[in-house]
């Protein structure tokens, strides 16, 4: 018996989310019959392969999972405070992560020739058991991530002669 499995069994009933090493975030399948589950887990960054610098905190899942075969439907709910530079003024800064995203999972083939566009439309093999969704997890947060980061809307950023925090007040380059 593999020791996922094992585990599988030992653990509370709540627990069909696991991961044991880096890049791997499963859904054991066949632990859920139909009809709709709501899944959460408390997810270390560094399973995701996160930069720690980045993605200081453990990450909390809230997955909904509404199973009708061969669909199986996510909702995924990612929430955790990330760590960054001010933009402006290059001072540490919170970045408050809440994202939701769709993931649908169809068990078949993809019918040949035909090309699916939709990125969050993902063919399984049947007879699939686990459902690694470490990659779109950490896409989701990295997405998430990206883009502008302030430590206040109204920051006013370095002197761009004397170097200095304006935050802090006027700089005396100010004077001339
Ligand atoms: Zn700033
Ligand atoms: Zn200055």
């Amino acid at each position: 018996m593999h020791l996922c499995e094992w585990l599988l069994d030992i653990l509370p009933k709540s627990c069909y989310l696991y991961y044991f090493s880096s890049l791997a975030v499963k859904l054991h399948l066949p632990s859920y019959s139909a009809g709709t589950h709501e899944i959460k887990e408390e997810i270390a960054p560094e399973v995701l392969e996160l930069n720690p610098d980045e993605f200081t905190h453990t990450i909390q899942a809230n997955l909904r999972l509404d199973r009708h075969d061969p669909y199986f439907d996510l909702k995924v709910k990612l929430e955790t405070t990330a760590a960054a530079e001010c933009d402006r003024c290059l001072s540490p800064c919170d970045v408050i992560i809440s994202v939701e995203s769709p993931l649908l999972f169809v068990i078949g083939q993809a019918p040949a020739g035909d090309i699916v566009d939709d990125d969050t439309f993902v063919y399984i093999k049947p007879g699939t058991t686990d459902l690694d969704l470490a990659t779109d997890l950490r896409d989701f947060l990295i997405l998430a991530y990206s883009g502008r980061h302030l430590c206040t809307e109204e920051c006013l950023g370095l002197c761009v002669n004397c170097g200095a925090n304006l935050n802090d007040g006027p700089c005396n380059c100010k004077v001339n």
